[in-house]
Order: C-alpha cells, then sequence, then structure tokens
C-alpha cells in the first residue's frame, strides 16, 4: 500500500497524541527498570506484581491529561527527565510547525475593526493562532495563541493541512504546498520517534541476563514488537530440546501473546529461587 506524505504524517501525529497522555504520565514516574514487556502487557504485569503503586499512578495519569501545555506549566519534581526533555521538545516542535504552516497557508483577510488578520473569522475554532507578543520582543508574550490549547489540538490541526482534503477548508486555507507537506511529516515522524522512544516503546532487541528458567541453559532474546505487541516475541537460544511448553519457530522455541506474561512469572519466580 503506497501512502502520501500527508498521509505518513497524519498517522504520525495521530500516534503522538494517542500516546501523549502515557508521555504526560510518564514525567510523574520514575523510569522503569527491565521494561523489556511490550507496554501493553505491563498494566497486567503491575497486577501480577501486586505494585501497591499503581493506584498512585493511575490517579497522576488521569490528572495528567488535558492539563495545559507543558510549556506554560510548572514542572515540580519530574521524576522521569527523558520524558519531560521529549515532551517539550515534541511540544515546541509542533507548535512551531502551526505556526509556519499558519503563516503560509491560512488566508489573510481584515477583520471588523479593518485590520489584517487570518482567517475570515478570527474566532473561527478551525484556525491557527500564532502566539503574540508586545513590542519589546519575543520575551514579551503578549497571548499564546492556540497553543492554549495544547498539543493534542495543535496535532490535530497539523493532521488537516497535511491532508488537505476537505473542500470545505478552501475557505480559510491555501493548498498546503508538497514541500510543507514534507515538512510537517519530517515533523511528525521525529516526534512519533521522540514520544516513543521516551515510552520505551521504539523496535528493540534485547539479550535478558535470565537465563531460560526451562532448560536453565539457553539466553532469552526479547523484540519488543515497536509500537505493535502482536510482533513481540522471545526465544531461547537452546532449541527444539528446551522443554519450555511453548512452539518451536525457525529451530527455537518462541514466546508470543499470553506466553510473554508466562515467561515473565517463570524468569521472576526463578529470581526469587535464587534470592
Ligand atoms: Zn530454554
Amino acid at each position: 500500500m503506497t501512502t502520501t506524505p500527508g498521509q505518513r504524517a497524519a498517522a504520525d501525529l495521530a500516534a503522538v497524541r494517542e500516546q501523549w497522555g502515557d508521555l504526560l504520565a510518564a514525567i510523574a514516574e520514575p523510569p522503569r527498570r527491565a521494561d523489556w514487556m511490550p507496554y501493553e502487557r505491563r498494566g497486567f504485569l503491575d497486577q501480577l506484581a501486586a505494585d501497591d503503586r499503581e493506584g498512585d499512578e493511575q490517579a497522576l495519569a488521569e490528572a495528567a491529561v488535558g492539563r495545559l501545555p507543558l510549556i506554560l506549566r510548572e514542572h515540580p519534581a519530574p521524576a522521569n527527565l527523558r520524558a519531560l526533555d521529549a515532551a517539550l521538545d515534541v511540544e515546541r516542535e509542533v507548535f512551531d510547525m502551526c505556526d509556519a504552516v499558519a503563516e503560509r497557508v491560512q488566508l489573510p483577510t481584515r477583520d471588523a475593526h479593518g485590520r489584517w488578520t487570518l482567517g475570515s473569522d478570527p474566532s473561527d475554532p478551525r484556525l491557527w493562532h500564532v502566539p503574540t507578543y508586545r513590542d519589546a520582543g519575543p520575551t514579551t508574550l503578549a497571548s499564546t495563541g492556540s497553543r492554549l490549547f495544547g498539543l493534542h489540538w495543535a496535532a490535530v490541526w497539523l493532521e488537516g493541512r497535511a491532508l488537505d482534503d476537505d473542500p470545505a477548508d478552501r475557505a480559510l486555507f491555501a493548498p498546503t504546498p508538497a514541500t510543507l507537506v514534507d515538512q510537517i511529516a519530517e515533523v511528525a515522524r521525529t516526534a512519533r520517534r521522540r514520544v516513543e522512544g521516551a515510552l520505551g516503546r521504539e523496535a528493540r532487541t534485547i539479550t535478558l541476563d535470565d537465563p531460560c528458567p526451562f532448560c536453565r541453559a539457553g539466553r532469552i532474546v526479547v523484540h519488543n514488537g515497536g509500537g505493535n505487541p502482536r510482533d513481540a516475541v522471545a526465544t531461547c537460544s537452546t532449541g527444539p530440546a528446551c522443554p519450555a511448553p511453548v512452539d518451536v519457530e525457525r529451530g527455537r522455541r518462541a514466546w508470543r501473546g499470553a506466553d510473554l506474561v508466562a515467561l515473565w512469572v517463570a524468569i521472576s519466580a526463578s529470581r526469587r529461587t535464587l534470592d
């Protein structure tokens, strides 16, 4: 299937906003160790471990979603600086891209007071408003414009300009030039990589320190599946001789899906035995 740069940009921006709440929540949590499990399963693992902090984490996650943009608020005692840096960078780059796109394609008109403004109706919620500054320069922000509504709204707006497929938009926007779509796609791709990297969701292959709990000899290699947990797989280096109760793939015992949880439980149990 071929995709246009606009479609790729929209998909990456959607991935950024869908994971934004997780990233904000991650800022308040210490970075996780041994997070080799595909991330969708971690909630289940947390329950297995009866982690008594889970209630607190849940509350923090809910409180963090939908708050003001990061640039407009304090960050008391962030526990995960990598997540905070990623969020600040992504927010700034997406906001700046929105400003640049609005300045290029949003149609200028006069407002009710005869002043040149962007868009035929400045209160139209489909328009992006760039920040405004007092005469003294950038240090004297007079209005944050559409940044006030946060990353999620900015990403939705930018998706619309990247796709540029709604005929009704012609009343407000000039067609987005292909070179500008390419720039949006690049910002979106980078933003997605930063968000997924900070959340440990980039595709990774890890060799665990623990030996295989079934044959006690093989090394366990985990591919986390990137953003797609259905692709996550762990294999034992021993080969078919390993007695693990899972199928053999390409000559190795392979754990997928719910079997990954069983593997995690078995590894945890053997760690406790060693202790
Ligand atoms: Zn094994």
